[in-house]
C-alpha cells in the first residue's frame, strides 16, 4: 500500500488588484477544499480525487475555472479543461468550452471516447448529449474586472489537482477560465500536455501564462524527467531554469510515486494547499 498525497491549486491571483482579504479567502477555501479532498481520497481512486477537487473548486468562485471564470475579450467565457490518468495513461480533455457549470465532467466523459481533446462547439455538442445542461459561470466581479480590463493589464488564475491513491496511481486535472481578455480562439495550456500530466511516476498541473508553459512544455517534461530517472525536485529545477531565456511565467503542483509533493513558480502569487497523512499546509 502506498501513503496517499493530495495537492491542488487555485492558480496565481486573477485580479487586477490583489487585496490580502482576497488572498485568506481563497487560502481559507482552499484549506476547507483540501480536507474535503483528503477524506474523499481514502475511498477513492487518484483519478476520481482530482475529478472531484477540480469540481469543488469550479463552484468557487473565487477561482478562475468553471463558475467565476474570467471573460475574454469579446465578452463572452470560454473554459478549458482536462484529466491525465496517470493509470491507463489517458488524457482527455476540452478547449474552450462555453455555458456548461463544470468543465472537468465533460473531459471526464471524454476519458471513455476514442476522440481524446474537443474544442469550442464540438465539445459544447457533446457536453449537451451527455446531458450537460446550460449554465452560465459569469459572475459580478468577473463582469467588473472585465469591464477595467478594456483598458489594462491582464494577470492569470486557474485551478488544479494532483493525487496518489493507496494503490500508488496518479492522475492529474486542470480547469481554467483561460488567461482574461484574451483574443477569440486562443488556446489555453490547460487542456494539454504542457499544462497538465501523470504517468505511474508523477503527476503534474500548472498555473500561469499558458503560452510560457506551452512553449516549456513544463508538465510534460517534468513527468518525463522524473520517469527517466531525476528526482522530482531536480526535474521541476531544470525545467525552470528552461523558462529563464524567455523570462516564462508558470507555476506548478506535483507529487511522484513516492508520494514526494511539490510546488514552484516563477513569480510569487500561486495559492496551494498539501495533504498527507502527515502534514497539511496551505501556502500563497
Ligand atoms: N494557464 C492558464 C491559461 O493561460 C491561465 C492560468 O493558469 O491562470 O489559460
Amino acid at each position: 500500500m502506498t501513503t496517499p498525497a493530495v495537492i491542488i491549486h487555485g492558480g496565481f491571483f486573477s485580479e487586477l488588484t490583489t487585496s490580502q482579504e482576497t488572498k485568506t479567502a481563497k487560502q481559507n477555501a482552499l484549506r476547507h477544499i483540501i480536507r474535503q479532498t483528503w477524506a474523499f481520497l481514502q475511498t477513492h481512486s487518484a483519478l476520481e480525487t482530482t475529478i472531484f477537487a477540480c469540481t469543488l473548486l469550479e463552484d468557487d468562485p473565487l477561482f478562475n475555472a468553471g463558475t467565476g471564470s474570467q471573460i475574454q475579450s469579446d465578452g463572452v467565457i470560454r473554459m478549458s479543461a482536462s484529466i491525465c490518468d496517470g493509470e491507463s495513461q489517458k488524457f482527455s480533455g476540452v478547449i474552450n468550452i462555453e455555458n456548461v457549470k463544470n468543465p472537468i465532467l465533460v473531459a471526464e466523459k471524454l476519458l471513455s471516447r476514442e476522440d481524446r481533446i474537443l474544442a469550442g462547439e464540438g465539445a459544447l455538442n457533446f457536453a449537451r448529449e451527455q446531458g450537460f445542461g446550460p449554465f452560465d459561470t459569469r459572475t459580478e466581479l468577473r463582469i467588473q474586472d472585465y469591464e477595467q480590463k478594456k483598458s489594462e493589464l491582464v494577470k492569470t488564475g486557474t485551478v488544479g489537482c494532483v493525487a496518489l491513491d493507496h494503490q500508488g496511481r496518479l492522475a492529474a486535472s486542470t480547469s481554467t477560465g483561460g488567461k482574461g481578455f484574451e483574443i477569440v480562439g486562443r488556446v489555453s495550456d490547460s487542456a494539454t500536455v504542457a499544462g497538465n500530466y501523470a504517468n505511474a511516476f508523477c503527476g503534474v498541473s500548472t498555473t500561469g501564462v499558458g503560452e510560457d508553459i506551452v512553449n516549456g512544455a513544463v508538465a510534460a517534461k517534468i513527468v518525463t524527467r522524473v520517469t527517466d530517472g531525476m528526482s522530482l525536485q531536480q526535474a521541476v529545477d531544470k525545467t525552470f531554469k528552461e523558462l529563464l531565456p524567455f523570462d516564462g511565467f508558470a507555476g506548478i503542483i506535483a507529487i511522484d510515486h513516492q508520494g514526494n509533493m511539490m510546488q514552484k513558480d516563477s513569480h510569487p502569487n500561486i495559492v496551494y494547499a498539501m495533504k498527507n497523512a502527515g502534514t497539511e499546509e496551505i501556502f500563497g
